[in-house]
C-alpha cells in the first residue's frame, strides 16, 4: 500500500478514507493485522493496523523488510491517448519496468492536454500492483522536438515505428549489449508519426529503429509489446 508519509520505526501512519474502506472491508484487517506499505523514498514496511471506530484506521510501522531499490533508467515517451487507453497504457508501461513517464506531442497527437494527476494515480497504482517501491517519475508533456534535444547523446533510443523493416527486435537490442546510460522506449499517436518525425528520432545517435511485428498494433498494445520485448532482452 502506498502511504504518503515518513516511515520509520514506530511511525504512526494516517490513511484516508479509501485506504482505511480498503483495508478494512476489501481485505477485512483488524486491529494487529499487518500490511506492507511504501511512500516511494525509505523501502517497504511491515505495519500493523489500529482500527478507530468502524470506518478509520492507522498503521503503525513496524519493521523495515525491503530497502529502497532505485528506479530502472527506462525513460518510456509516448504520445498520450484518451482517457482510458492512456490509463491502461500508463498502468501497463510502469507493470514493465518504466522508471519515468514521459508524454510527448507529435504533430497526429490528438490529445494535447494531459492530465498528470491522473497519471500519477494510475503509476501508484501499478507500482503497488507490482510490488515497485520506487513510483515512477511522470513528468509534463513536451514537444518531440524539444524532448529530443534534451535527451542524452549516449541513451539508447528504441524507436517504435511499425514502418520498421520487420526483423526480430530481441536479436535487434540483444546486439547492442552495454545499456549503462539508460534508454528511451518510444511509441507514438493513434496516427503514427510523419516522415519528418521518423527522420527527427533517427537522427538521435543512438536510435534503433524496432519493428514489433507485420501488424499495425494500437498504441496501448505497442506499450506493451514494447516494453515486453526491452525486460526480455535489457531488463533486470
Ligand atoms: N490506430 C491505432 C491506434 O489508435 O492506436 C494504431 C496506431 S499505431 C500507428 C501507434 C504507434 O504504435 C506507432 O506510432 C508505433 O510507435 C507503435 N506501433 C504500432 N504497431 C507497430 C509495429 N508493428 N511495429 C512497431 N511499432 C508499432
Amino acid at each position: 500500500l502506498f502511504v504518503d508519509a515518513p516511515l520509520r520505526t514506530g511511525a504512526r501512519v494516517e490513511l484516508d478514507r479509501g485506504q482505511a474502506n480498503y483495508l478494512l472491508n476489501v481485505l477485512r484487517l483488524k486491529s494487529g493485522d499487518s500490511v506492507l506499505i511504501f511512500n516511494g523514498q525509505d523501502g517497504e514496511w511491515r505495519a500493523e493496523v489500529s482500527v478507530e471506530g468502524r470506518k478509520a484506521a492507522d498503521l503503525v510501522c513496524m519493521e523495515q523488510v525491503r530497502e529502497q531499490a532505485a528506479s530502472p533508467d527506462i525513460i518510456y515517451a509516448f504520445a498520450p491517448l484518451k482517457h482510458a487507453r492512456l490509463d491502461y497504457m500508463v498502468q501497463k508501461a510502469v507493470e514493465m519496468g518504466a522508471g519515468i513517464l514521459q508524454p510527448v506531442l507529435t504533430q497526429r497527437t490528438q490529445s494535447s492536454r494531459v492530465n498528470l494527476d491522473r497519471m500519477r494515480s494510475n503509476a501508484v497504482e501499478a507500482a503497488e500492483q507490482c510490488g515497485i517501491l520506487t513510483i515512477p517519475e511522470v513528468r509534463e508533456e513536451e514537444n518531440l522536438e524539444r524532448f529530443l534535444k534534451t535527451l542524452e547523446k549516449d541513451r539508447l533510443v528504441i524507436f517504435c515505428d511499425e514502418n520498421a523493416p520487420v526483423a526480430n527486435p530481441v536479436e535487434a537490442l540483444a546486439k547492442l549489449g552495454n545499456n549503462q546510460a539508460g534508454l528511451v522506449v518510444i511509441v507514438g499517436p493513434e496516427g503514427g508519426f510523419t516522415d519528418q518525425e521518423r527522420a527527427l528520432v533517427a537522427a538521435h545517435e543512438r536510435c534503433v529503429c524496432v519493428s514489433l511485428g507485420p501488424r499495425i498494433l494500437r498504441a496501448d498494445t505497442a506499450a506493451v509489446a514494447a516494453m515486453a520485448i526491452v525486460q526480455s532482452v535489457l531488463g533486470d
